[in-house]
This record gives structure tokens, C-alpha cells and sequence, in this order.
């Protein structure tokens, strides 16, 4: 059925995440036998911001950027949820992004709402004086969105921890003292936490490492292939192949590379860091990126972006356990295929919920003054990812389901039921 977000007179794309993540709403409300008036409530986002943003270029002239900010649900906390730096932005890209910031931080039981932002231009483009006065006049024009307990974005697709020294600098400006807690994903000396720039990696190295136990999986004998090798799929992959897991195939958005005895993944990251492309690595095989997806493998980690596996490709992936390192990298029209080839799939709202987890303690230091060490932190990471996959498996076991469903079903009955306990100012 199409969403009420999508105008009747357009296709309904399969490409389009924000009518993917509805789809998989109204199954999850339906087998809930979600309250219909909770139903109409936690089908819209809260607050959708576009902003036209003026910005000097370095040779005088002005150019102007279309930005958004999604505040989805704040039920049970303050929005949260990063900003994308990219050409392909659009918003319903960022719709879907921020409900699944909402699902995501009810999945790993975390008391925040989901929000997301985006900015459409190319950052490759761009000097780094221009990435910081369009970052600058972002933030200033959220100033009455965002902060610590109304909206607090992180990092995405091309941000990183000095987008957030610069928003969190602006909104400090403009505040007269500093407010470290509007942001996370920060640099470690100005407020950020331990191992926030490695916690999506290692929280999909933890959920990876529960379902190779529950399918009896030795590590070593997991072959593991991954697309995508920047924050998210260049850390996991290189904390799984120190834990001793096969990484045998890795891609970026220049090439994929594969080598069946496994990849040195260190010797791979080095040499992307100085080449800018996987292509050229001699200590592995080229191949084409449609056929990355295909290696048969025991883990496929699709880390890079949205609607990678699709009704085209579906029925070719090879894999065991598709664990979901990009938001969104399955279609909703791909899922029955992958569920019937009875592939274990750890959704993306479960999978890569390390980043926000370590978002929130940042929070909680920040607000704390107290800093913690990285064993606290990745021990505190394991037990929430560790608990929350145990949720989602004993909720598919309960209702039968797949454990996209679960999380799903999971996350929209945390919701729902701490909207009841508010009740509906109305
Ligand atoms: P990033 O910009 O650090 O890295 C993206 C990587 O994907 C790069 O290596 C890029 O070359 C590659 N890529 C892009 N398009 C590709 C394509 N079509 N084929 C192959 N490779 C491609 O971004 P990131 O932070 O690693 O985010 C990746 C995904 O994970 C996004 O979907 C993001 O929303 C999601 N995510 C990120 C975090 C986080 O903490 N950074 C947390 C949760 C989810």
C-alpha cells in the first residue's frame, strides 16, 4: 500500500527509503494491532525544516544550498540523529532516515527520539573553508531546533568529528558558553567520548559475533565481505578481521576488491587512505562492484548506503547473515526474497545502532563532566548490543517472525507505549 507521504500521481519507487521504512511500518503496526490513533500519530514526523543556505565561496561569489533537518518523534527524548554531506540528498531520503533514527534508539532501548539532516552538495567539491561556512550557517539557522535536550545531530556520510567541533562552536557562539552536549561524534578533546569514532564498527562486530554463535559460526572459518570502507564499513571490517574473521571482499564507492584467502584489511585501509581508490591494490582482485554483493560468504555487510539490495539482485546475494552496516541497504520490495532464501538478516535499526549508542554516553558525559575510559565504554557498548539482539530474536521467536519485523514490532511498542504514558496534548 503506498504511504500517505506519497503523492498518489507518482510512481511508487522502490528506490524511494522513506516509502521502504512505511512499508515495514505498516506490516510491524498491523501485526502489533497498533492503537489506530497511535497508528496516525507515529506515521508523520514531528517537524520537517528545509533551509536555503547562502554561502560564500572562496572566489567571492555566493551559492546557495538546500538543507534539511527531520525531527521525527521526541516521545521519549530528545531527537537525535546525524547530517549527510552529499549531491543525492533529498527529503525523503532524510524522512526516512530520521524515523529510523526513532526506531533505531527504541531498538537499543535508549531514551531519545530520531531526527536527521542533509545538505545537498558535493563536500568533494568543495574547500575546506566552504565546508565550514555552510556548516556554520546550518547550525545558525537550527539555533531554535536543536540542543541538548531538543535535537542533538552526530555525524554521517561525509561529516565527521570537525562538522561537529564546528557546529557545536557555532551553537556555543551564539549560546555566550559552551554547550559541548549539542552535538555528538565530536573530536575527544572538545567533548567527545572514547571510542564514538570506531562504536558503529564494533557494535556490528558484536551483533556479527552473537549470530555466528546462534548458527554455531568459528570465527575464523566466517568469511565476511563488506561495501563500503569509511566510518562504518572500514572500522568493522578491520575490527573483524583483527578478531580473526575472513574479510574477503571490501568495496568503496572508486572499485570493489576481493581476495578468497582473505584480505590484509589494515594493508587495504592504508592503501585507500593514501590512493583515495581500492582500485590499483595489488594483493587483491578487482572486481566489479555489481558482483561484490554476489560473493558467496558467510557475513554480508552492506556499510555504505541505501538500496543496495533490491529486487534486482536480491535472489543473487550468497551470504548467511546479511548484517546491515548502512541504514537502509535492503529494499522493503527485496526483503521477501531474502527472507525466503532464509538468509539471517540483522536489520540496519539494529545493526548499526553502536554509532548512536556511544552518541548517548558522549551525551551523558558531556552533561556529567565526567569522562569515561574505552573499556567502559565499549563494555557498556557490548551489553546494550548484546541485549538488544537478544530482544529482537526472542521477539521474531514470540510472533514468528523475521527479526526485521521484530526490531520493527520492537521499536513501535516502546513508542507507542510511552506515547500513551504521555498522553496526546491535544
Ligand atoms: P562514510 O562517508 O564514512 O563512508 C561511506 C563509504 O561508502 C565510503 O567508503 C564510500 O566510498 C562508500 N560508498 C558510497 N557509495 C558507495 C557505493 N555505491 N558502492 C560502494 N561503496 C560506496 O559514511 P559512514 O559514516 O561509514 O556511513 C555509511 C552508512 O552507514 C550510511 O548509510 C550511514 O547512514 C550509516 N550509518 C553511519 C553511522 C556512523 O556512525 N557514521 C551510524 C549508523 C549508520
Amino acid at each position: 500500500m503506498p504511504s500517505a507521504f506519497v503523492d498518489d500521481a507518482k510512481e511508487i519507487k522502490e528506490d524511494n527509503p522513506f516509502e521502504s521504512m512505511m512499508q515495514r511500518f505498516d506490516e510491524a503496526a498491523a501485526r502489533l494491532n497498533l492503537d489506530p490513533n497511535i497508528y496516525k500519530i507515529l506515521r508523520w514526523p514531528n517537524r520537517e525544516i528545509t533551509i536555503y543556505i547562502p554561502v560564500m565561496m572562496d572566489d567571492g561569489n555566493y551559492q546557495v544550498f538546500t538543507a534539511y533537518r527531520v525531527q521525527h518523534n521526541f516521545a521519549r527524548g530528545p531527537a537525535k540523529g546525524g547530517v549527510r554531506y552529499s549531491p543525492d540528498v533529498n527529503l525523503d531520503e532524510v524522512r526516512a532516515l530520521a524515523s529510523w533514527m526513532t526506531w533505531k534508539c527504541a531498538v537499543v532501548n535508549i531514551p531519545f527520539g530520531g531526527a536527521k539532516g542533509g545538505i545537498i552538495c558535493d563536500p568533494r567539491e568543495m574547500s575546506p573553508t566552504e565546508i565550514e561556512r555552510l556548516t556554520r550557517r546550518y547550525t545558525a539557522e537550527l539555533l531554535d531546533f536543536i540542543g541538548p535536550e531538543r535535537d542533538v545531530p552526530a555525524p554521517d556520510m561525509n561529516t565527521n568529528e570537525q562538522t561537529m567541533a564546528w557546529m557545536m562552536d557555532t551553537y556555543s557562539m551564539h549560546a555566550r558558553h559552551t554547550v559541548t552536549a549539542v552535538v555528538t561524534g565530536k573530536p575527544i578533546e572538545i567533548g567527545g567520548s572514547r571510542g564514538r569514532k570506531e562504536a558503529t564498527g564494533r557494535g556490528l562486530l558484536f551483533v556479527c559475533n552473537e549470530a555466528c554463535k546462534k548458527f554455531g559460526l568459528r570465527v575464523n572459518d566466517t568469511r565476511v565481505v563488506v561495501q563500503g570502507a569509511g566510518n562504518v564499513g572500514g572500522t568493522a571490517a578491520l575490527l573483524m578481521h583483527q578478531d580473526g574473521y575472513k574479510v574477503i571482499g571490501l568495496a568503496d564507492i572508486t572499485g570493489s576488491i576481493y581476495n578468497p584467502n582473505g584480505l590484509d584489511v589494515p594493508g587495504v585501509l592504508a592503501y585507500l587512505k593514501e590512493n583515495k581508490t581500492v582500485e590499483g591494490y595489488t594483493e587483491a582482485e578487482p572486481i566489479p562492484s555489481d558482483e561484490l554483493l554476489e560473493l558467496e560468504c558467510e557475513i554480508l555487510m552492506p556499510a555504505a548506503t541505501e538500496n543496495q539490495i533490491t529486487t534486482h539482485n536480491a535472489d543473487r546475494i550468497r551470504c548467511r547473515i546479511l548484517a546491515e552496516g548502512a541504514n537502509g541497504p535492503t529494499t522493503a520490495d527485496a526483503d521477501e526474497i531474502v527472507s525466503a532464501k532464509s538468509i539471517f538478516v540483522i536489520p540496519d535499526i539494529l545493526a548499526n545502532a553502536g554509532g548512536v549508542t556511544v552518541s548517548y554516553f558522549e551525551w551523558v558525559q558531556d552533561r556529567m563532566g565526567f569522562f569515561w575510559n574505552e573499556k567502559t565504554v565499549n563494555n557498556r557498548l557490548h551489553e546494550i548490543m548484546v541485549s538488544s539482539f537478544n530482544d529482537v530474536v526472542g521477539f521474531a521467536d514470540k510472533y514468528q517472525v523475521n527479526t526485521r519485523l521484530a526490531a520493527y514490532m520492537l521499536a513501535i511498542d516502546r513508542v507507542a507505549y510511552d506515547t500513551r504514558l504521555r498522553g496526546i496534548y491535544a
